[in-house]
């Protein structure tokens, strides 16, 4: 296929033609089920992320069923996995020891408004595993979790902000959609940022309890904690920026992030819902050795179900028990019984896999990665994929700087061919090998074996062809 021009003329060249090498023909009970969703759903689902949006000019594939590390869509075609459940599989897809749980707790019933002995073993074996966390809340979604962590913060410090960076994503919360994926050209200055919503509909005065400056700069969070620290209960970053291309932290600056909170008595929360149990068994503060104050861990802890968790020390943890001048945690499915025996079950899978496991995971992660800049670089393509967290991204290049020196969201905008990436992306779907449609996290799980990674390594031969 020649490279189209631009982003329109992709969609007139791509659309109801192929995905890759296979006739859109070969997905049509897709096509169908997209057609008649497009009438009853906004973008067709019920995420936007995982919407017709994402997916166009190409059609949204239905996937059908998961076992291991393989899929099937609806109209019979099979997939390695790498997309992962947006990171949310960990130990492949529907591993039988998790069903097996998921079923017994079906058996005796989903949820009877009382406490159960399963979510004391799951906290437990949380508060056992994630060094910093002496107490934990389970809640359905890696959104709740993070809201309530900055609302414990203002409870907690009794200050009203909250500092964010630039490009990071940590859920769909108004105070969370600021300054997420801003066109770079709209950010003004990197000292005295403009604040930019990711959506209407956010209040100005939500706004107002939200900062945002660039990340990996430790002088300009100095600064801002200098100036405002009295006014922020806390700053909340990811440790490796997954939802913008995965940068990693520059040395050091978590450590001095860590160090400039306590100072100012802020708080340090840690948004793992993409690194927790994908980084390695203690996650992303285990990787860095950090010891944020809260956390939220969502995805990869429950491997697909609807389970997420904020966890921390005990002494802030603790202003969530009732009381006139604490801070509350509700939710009627917060900690259901289903959900938990799910992540209970995957917590004690992982701690089966090990640290062993990890490594042999990490293994794969250098081999697919090193095979793939090979390759891509062998068919003319200037790409940039950064080192392996677990997960890692593609970013094909478009001129501009030289991508070993990038280290915040603005570096990664101006330099990039997104619509490269999702040519890539569907060319692959074709060869059999689902990645995120748009430039995102490729995930590695338990379930991927040598012939997996070898057999993606085939697919990019012939995908590369047809970006
Ligand atoms: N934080 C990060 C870093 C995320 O990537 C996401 C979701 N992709 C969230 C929070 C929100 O999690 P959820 O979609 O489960 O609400």
């Amino acid at each position: 296929m020649d490279k189209p021009e631009s982003g329109e003329r992709s969609v007139a060249e791509s659309k109801f033609k192929r995905y890759g090498s296979k006739e859109l023909g070969k997905f049509s009970r897709s096509i169908e089920l997209q057609q008649l969703a497009s009438e009853e759903l906004p973008e067709s689902t019920s995420s936007n992320y995982r919407g017709s949006g994402s997916y166009a000019p190409y059609p949204m594939v239905y996937m059908e069923n998961g076992s291991g590390a393989e899929l099937t869509d609806v109209d019979g075609n099979s997939y390695i996995d790498f997309h992962a459940g947006v990171s949310a599989i960990i130990n492949g897809h529907s591993p039988p020891e998790q069903i097996q749980a998921v079923k017994q707790q079906i058996d005796n019933g989903p949820y009877f408004a009382t406490s159960y002995e399963k979510e004391q073993e799951a906290a437990r074996l949380l508060n056992d595993m994630i060094p910093s966390s002496d107490l934990t809340k389970f809640i359905s979604t890696g959104t709740e979790a993070i809201m309530s962590a900055i609302r414990l913060a203002r409870a907690y410090t009794g200050k009203e902000k909250v500092l964010k960076f630039e490009g990071m994503y940590h859920g769909h919360t108004d105070y969370a959609l600021v300054n997420v994926h801003p066109g770079v050209a709209d950010l003004g200055t990197r000292r005295n940022p403009t604040k930019i919503p990711e959506t209407t509909g956010i209040p100005q005065e939500t706004m107002d309890t939200v900062e945002s400056i660039p990340w990996n700069d430790i002088e300009l969070l100095e600064e801002k904690l200098e100036r405002e620290g009295d006014e922020i209960a806390a700053v909340m970053t990811e440790a490796v920026m997954s939802n913008s291309g995965l940068l990693w932290p520059e040395d050091g600056y978590l450590d001095e992030l860590r160090r400039l909170t306590r100072e100012h008595d802020v708080l340090f929360i840690l948004d793992e819902v993409v690194t927790g149990f994908r980084m390695g068994l203690q996650g992303a503060q285990g990787y860095f050795d950090i010891e944020p104050d809260l956390t939220g861990f969502g995805k990869a802890m429950a491997n697909g179900y609807p389970c997420a968790a904020l966890c921390g020390r005990e002494e802030v943890m603790r202003f969530l028990e009732s009381g006139n001048d604490k801070s509350t945690f509700m939710g009627t499915f917060s900690g259901n019984p289903l959900v938990v025996a799910a992540a209970h079950s995957n917590l004690k899978l992982l701690q089966d896999v090990g640290e062993q496991g990890y490594q042999e995971l990490y293994d794969r992660g250098e081999r697919l990665t090193t095979g793939l800049r090979e390759i891509l670089s062998d068919a003319g393509h200037d790409v940039f994929i950064p080192e392996f967290a677990g997960f890692f991204a593609i970013h094909f290049l478009d001129g501009g700087n030289d991508p070993s020196t990038w280290s915040e969201y603005r570096d990664i905008g101006p330099n990039t061919d997104p619509e490269a990436y999702s040519r890539f992306a569907a060319a692959m779907m074709g060869e059999g090998i689902f990645l995120p449609p748009k430039t995102g996290r490729i995930n590695l799980m338990h379930a991927h074996t040598d012939e997996h990674i070898d057999a993606a390594l085939e697919a990019a031969k012939v995908a590369c062809d047809n970006v």
